[in-house]
């Protein structure tokens, strides 16, 4: 999962996305939660420093503790 950020053009409403790569590349339909617009602009923000923190949201409860390969590939 990534986090894509999108302004409205038309009211200037961010609105965060979060898709997976293969979503996002099937493309996405993004409309404004203000207006309703689907005239969306993606900005290129650093929200990438958020996975720092995602690790640690995502502790495996799988009994091999992360070390099997299903854990892995998350
Ligand atoms: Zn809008």
């Amino acid at each position: 999962m990534a986090v894509y950020e999108y302004i409205c053009r038309n009211c200037g409403k961010r609105r965060e996305v979060h898709a997976s790569i293969s979503e996002k590349e099937k493309g996405l339909k993004i409309s404004c939660e203000a207006c309703g617009s689907p005239d969306m602009d993606r900005l290129f923000s650093p929200l990438a420093v958020r996975d720092s923190t995602r690790s640690r949201k995502e502790e495996p409860s799988c009994p091999n503790q992360g070390d099997c390969r299903k854990c892995v590939e998350k």
